[in-house]
């Protein structure tokens, strides 16, 4: 897919994406820092939808190793000329009518949020003899508009899929709720830091807690704060986008 930009266009793109990858690097750095962590310890994710592929690439040549695209549609028109040195993610609502596209693409599905989406990915899988690691979505502020499993289902929905064979559950994620302040955002974090080291005390066969992926432009200091160790980062790496 190339993109309907302008070789001027693509390249201001580029250019904002540099200067404003150094400013969030530094943010991370510092918001690591003050969680007694190591910016090492915090995986940047970039959230890619709606960016051209020539600027994908640009910014994995300027050190993303970690991306995410949450429409199947946008990645297969993009996957082609994709530069495969870094990672892929699903990182949005994913239908499972549309599996067959995204298993084999991305090695990790950030969002599985039903036990049929979890048995479809499973299947699939197989049938093309990989696995695929997941992430389940937690509806952490058990919004009715919202995706996710609720969280104090967390554990029987886990146990549910242990057993799936093509997939590895390797940890959570949340989308909270838009928030007021600091306070209010840092309520579901925690909550959701909390869930998960219960979930790693359990120590249930075939499912590892690597994983907290949680926060984005708006939130993801605090989220590092409250533990997330994936931040999936879009419109404050590459500017403001026309859809969420
Ligand atoms: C778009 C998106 C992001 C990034 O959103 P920004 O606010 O632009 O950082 C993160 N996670 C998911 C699931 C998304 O769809």
């Amino acid at each position: 897919m190339t993109a309907n930009l302008s070789k001027e266009e693509l390249e201001l793109r580029c250019k904002q994406f540099d200067e404003n990858y150094k400013y969030v690097l530094s943010r991370i750095e510092a918001a690591a820092q003050k969680a007694g962590k190591s910016a090492s310890d915090i995986q940047l994710l970039a959230a890619t939808k709606t960016v051209p592929v020539e600027v994908i690439n640009h910014a994995i040549g300027r050190g993303i190793t970690l991306i995410g695209e949450n429409r199947v549609q946008e990645l297969c028109q993009k996957y082609d000329d994709l530069d495969k040195s870094a990672t892929r993610h699903h990182i949005g609502r994913l239908q499972t009518n549309k599996i067959k596209q995204v298993v084999g693409k991305v090695q990790m599905v950030q969002s599985v949020d039903s036990l049929k989406l979890a048995s479809e990915l499973s299947k699939r899988s197989l049938d093309m003899n990989l696995t695929t690691d997941i992430l389940v979505e937690i509806n952490i502020g058990n919004e009715v508009s919202k995706s996710g499993i609720p969280a104090d289902e967390t554990e029987e929905f886990l146990h549910q899929i242990a057993t799936f064979e093509g997939i590895k559950v390797k940890g959570l994620m949340c989308i909270p709720p838009i928030c007021e302040n600091d306070k209010e955002i840092r309520g579901f974090f925690d909550k959701m830091y909390q869930k998960f080291i219960d979930i790693s005390a359990k120590k249930i066969d075939n499912i590892s807690m690597d994983f907290l992926s949680m926060g984005m432009s708006g939130d993801f200091e605090q989220a590092i704060q409250s533990g997330a160790n994936i931040i999936r980062l879009g419109s404050v790496l590459f500017g403001a986008r026309e859809y969420k």
